[in-house]
């Protein structure tokens, strides 16, 4: 601070300067002159009792919500820009850390919304959705979940995550309780603790495979819960919940009146059997938030369009809150997801089966690196690796491995607290990146463990 002062002063004129203040100070670029008299230690004190001055007068500091305390994040995206900053400064950088599909958008999607635009599909439209699209997504969903669902009980938003805010804020008061996965994917906890909710973790252990235990699930029910985040195939850990364990939740929630909130995303790239959900159970479709999207399916996390689907009482509630965040979800986006609808799913398949390959080939990769160890996940797209063997705290090898190696990965902490001892992995990436990571992180142990 000092030195740069100093500098200031010899680039002024004697006897006036003028000072741009930067960084934590002040918003950059803001502008004060100030005088100077006497000798130059003097005046440098003076210049600075006349900054502190100056800030005061022109300084208004930032008084933030109490709530905006509570409020979480999603790791990836600042270990992605950190991981870009590095490579700004000529370091070579394997990224698995963020969680997209390196496919490109079908082409048939993208003529969808390319003829949309065309054909004038640039206005507002209803908060709620399209009419033919939440015809659409009631049609699909009443297909692959085996329940009859209408469009009034379908809600089409800006992506899967904009389904987590409005269902927390439209249901959770505060003090009440809400059960979610842990390691699981972080804007779970952040939501809830943002809507003034109390977060109750549901343990997941590698030794389940990574699929909750329900009895432990019912043991964390008490009066005061009023959800329950439960999601398969799962973000970090690929875990999947079978229908055995789905039909027990079902049965140990009994005629509580909990709402789920069923984040099935990963629906489409579950490897083995079919994923089933628990709105497909009798008796909990009026209770289930169902949460689906085309980011993971069809390769269009940038198109941010998602929805959800729930009673048609509780979906007119989250259209309100629609109308007073984002009016509505883009229309040609909109008419680029009837396009994936409708259209030729085998891109869907094909993209599952190559996460499937890239899996297995990176779980064996890292089975044979020094104090890793990695189970096969059973969907999505992530290996969420045990690294407890390193002796390394996770945040830290996740640090190193970024900065040392030049591999991008996410300690398993950013997933909650239960992830201490695992880093996870995306094989969002091609087979070439993720081999040159294996050899990356494996020339890195042998260095430094
Ligand atoms: N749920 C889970 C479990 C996810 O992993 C993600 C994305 N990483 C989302 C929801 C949100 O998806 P979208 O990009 O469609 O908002």
């Amino acid at each position: 601070m000092q030195r740069q002062l100093l500098r200031i002063l010899q680039e002024g004129d004697g006897r006036h300067i003028s000072l741009v203040l930067t960084g934590s100070i002040m918003p950059s670029g803001r502008s004060a002159d100030i005088s100077l008299m006497g000798p130059v230690a003097h005046r440098l004190r003076q210049t600075i009792g006349a900054l502190a001055m100056t800030m005061q007068l022109v300084g208004h500091e930032l008084i933030l919500a109490r709530r905006m305390e509570r409020l979480g994040t999603e790791t990836a995206f600042e270990v992605l820009s950190k991981a870009k900053a590095l490579e700004r400064q000529g370091r070579n950088i394997v990224h698995l850390e963020i969680g997209e599909p390196d496919f490109s958008t079908p082409q048939h999607i993208i003529e969808g919304a390319v003829d949309a635009l065309r054909g004038g599909w640039t206005h507002y439209v209803p908060s709620a959705g399209l009419p033919e699209l939440r015809e659409a997504i009631a049609g699909y969903v009443s297909r692959t979940r085996g329940v009859a669902v209408r469009p009034e009980e379908v809600v089409v938003v800006p992506g899967g995550k904009p389904i987590i805010f409005y269902a927390m804020l439209a249901l959770i008061d505060e003090g009440d309780e809400v059960l979610y996965p842990n390691p699981g994917f972080p804007i779970y906890e952040s939501m809830i603790r943002y809507a003034g909710g109390t977060a109750v973790p549901i343990p997941l252990r590698e030794e389940r495979d990574f699929a909750m235990d329900v009895d432990e699930m019912a043991r964390l029910i008490t009066p005061s819960t009023k959800l329950i985040i439960l999601n398969s195939p799962q973000n970090p850990t690929g875990g999947v919940l079978s229908r055995r364990d789905i039909e027990r939740a079902a049965a140990v929630i009994g005629d509580r009146n909990i709402m789920i909130l069923s984040d099935e995303i990963y629906s489409r790239l579950q490897f083995e059997g079919e994923p089933f959900s628990i709105m497909s159970v009798p008796g909990m479709q009026e209770r289930t938030i169902l949460l689906d999207g085309f980011s993971k399916t069809y390769a269009m996390t940038g198109w941010r369009i998602g929805y959800g689907v729930m009673r048609a009482d509780l979906a007119a509630q989250i259209a309100r809150l629609v109308t007073n965040c984002n009016s509505c979800t883009a229309a040609f986006t909109q008419r680029a997801a009837l396009a994936a609808l409708a259209g030729d799913q085998s891109a869907v398949d094909a993209m599952r089966a190559e996460f499937e390959r890239r899996s297995r080939a990176f779980v064996d990769g890292l089975n044979r690196i020094k104090g890793f160890s990695a189970r096969m996940p059973k969907g999505a797209f992530y290996i969420f690796a045990n690294i407890t063997a390193t002796g390394w705290p996770s945040k830290r090898l996740a640090d190193a491995l970024l900065e040392q190696a030049g591999v991008a990965a996410l300690s398993g902490t950013a997933f909650g607290s239960f992830g201490e001892g695992y880093l996870r992995f995306s094989v969002a990436s091609s087979m070439e990146n993720l081999m040159e990571a294996l050899q990356r992180i494996d020339a890195w142990t042998k260095a430094n463990l």
